[in-house]
């Protein structure tokens, strides 16, 4: 049997549910067609960043508000920063009203998922797409049993995507890929009151970090990810340096004395933003890390995911309003993305790549907690985005050694 939607999104993740979420208002036929069952963990750190936040405040039927109190969580003020001299210096936002949250991603995406179940013109398919295949006048999908067909398809379907797989060159292109492993601990001491997530800049695998995110209930989400390059470089395999870390490492080892795995440590692979990705073509748009979107900095892609969703639904909405699914209207989206988000994955790129030196590391954390011009400026960069460009000034550097 032939099934037909308006638009199919591939994937329940948050990009496809922001997305969906977005669109729901508009009374097209939408189909979610997602292979795992929810509620499914996700490898993740499970950090939600001010632009998750924001992405859910502006979502329809106050779901922020239902996100507060249906979501197991911890909120957290900010970020402690360790040097691998094992100075630290905490990154705490002066300037904003929204906390940070830590979760679950088996609680988080399962929420979204619900918050979509609610609108009836969305339908939920539990189902893999095995193929899919551009027509002048649809989109076909197959799964194994199954042919599904749209005027137009979102590829939400993560970090390997089959939409993008199959509709563009983006996995032929050599790209700098970050890999990290992820694992939940119980009984890590030596926390931070304020819920801070820590990330510990180690000289094994900087540019890339270990960090510890506490969950509440006394349960830690821990994990290292660094460029795909340097590990096969160095012969670094993620999970042994784990261990090493936790084992060895004169500060680390001590506060993981009495930790106590919970479940497997597991790996997955982060599609870093900045690089030169296809995400739109004829009748259909890619989104979140199918899109290639994760901060190439911090690793976040969660804020991204959600924010692209919602950027995504608009020259969706603008498509059905022409009728018109081609790539000369698709690709006000990538306009819209990079507009967002270019300047900012730019920054963040340089930054991974400064941060590659263990002393420039060490000499930043030790002017972080010795001067104030150098304090004041950071918090500067903190709060306001814009500023973020001070980092690549010289003078900022000459000031940095010449003012206390
Ligand atoms: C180790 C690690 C730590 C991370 N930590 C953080 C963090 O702390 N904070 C943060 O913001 N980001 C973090 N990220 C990044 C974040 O996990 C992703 O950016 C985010 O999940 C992207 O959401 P998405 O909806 O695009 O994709 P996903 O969340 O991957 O969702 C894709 C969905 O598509 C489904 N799917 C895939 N193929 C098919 C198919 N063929 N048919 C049907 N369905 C399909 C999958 O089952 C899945 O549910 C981390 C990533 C990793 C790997």
């Amino acid at each position: 049997m032939v099934n037909a939607f308006d638009i199919i999104i591939v994937g329940a993740g948050p990009a496809g549910c922001s997305c969906a979420i977005n669109l729901a208002a508009s009374n097209l036929k939408i189909a979610i067609i997602e292979k795992s069952i929810f509620p499914r963990e996700k490898i993740c750190g499970g950090g939600l960043s001010d632009r998750s936040i924001n992405t859910l405040k502006r979502m329809p039927n106050e779901i922020y508000n239902d996100f507060l109190n249906q979501v197991e969580k911890v909120d957290t003020k900010g970020a402690r920063l360790f040097s691998p001299s094992q100075l630290f210096y905490d990154v705490i936002p002066q300037n904003t009203n929204t906390n940070g949250f830590i979760c679950k991603r088996l609680d988080f995406d399962y929420f979204l998922l619900n918050k979509v179940k609610a609108y009836k013109n969305i339908t939920i398919i539990n189902s893999k797409i095995e193929s899919v295949e551009i027509k002048s006048e649809s989109v076909i999908l197959k799964t194994d049993n199954d042919i599904f067909t749209a005027k137009l398809i979102v590829g939400a379907d993560g970090a390997n995507s089959i939409i993008s797989r199959s509709l563009t060159n983006n996995f032929n292109i050599k790209k700098n890929k970050i890999v990290a492993i992820r694992a939940y601990y119980k009984n890590i001491s030596g926390f931070d009151e304020r819920n801070l997530g820590e990330l510990h800049f180690l000289k094994e695998i900087i540019p890339g970090y270990f960090w510890i995110f506490p969950l509440g209930n006394n349960e830690y989400n821990i994990g290292i990810g660094s460029s795909k390059i340097l590990l096969k470089r160095n012969k670094i395999i993620l999970k042994q340096l784990m261990n090493e870390i936790i084992t060895n490492n004169p500060i680390i080892s001590e506060r993981f004395k009495n930790a106590e795995l919970v479940g497997r440590v597991e790996a997955d692979s982060l599609p870093i933003g900045g690089e030169n990705t296809k995400i739109f073509g004829n009748r259909f748009l890619l989104v979140g890390d199918a899109a290639s979107l994760i901060d190439p900095f911090s690793g976040e892609g969660i804020g991204n995911a959600l924010l692209s969703g919602e950027i995504a639904s608009k020259t969706i909405l603008n498509c059905f309003s022409k009728n018109d699914f081609s790539e000369n209207e698709t690709k006000i989206y990538h306009k819209a993305i990079k507009k967002r988000l270019s300047g900012e994955f730019k920054i963040h790129r340089t930054m991974y790549y400064v941060t590659k030196n263990v002393g420039f590391i060490n000499f930043l954390m030790n002017k972080a907690n010795n001067n104030r011009y150098f304090q004041h400026t950071i918090q500067l960069m903190i709060d306001n985005s814009q500023k973020k460009w001070l980092f690549f000034n010289p003078i900022f550097y000459i000031n940095l050694i010449l003012k206390k």
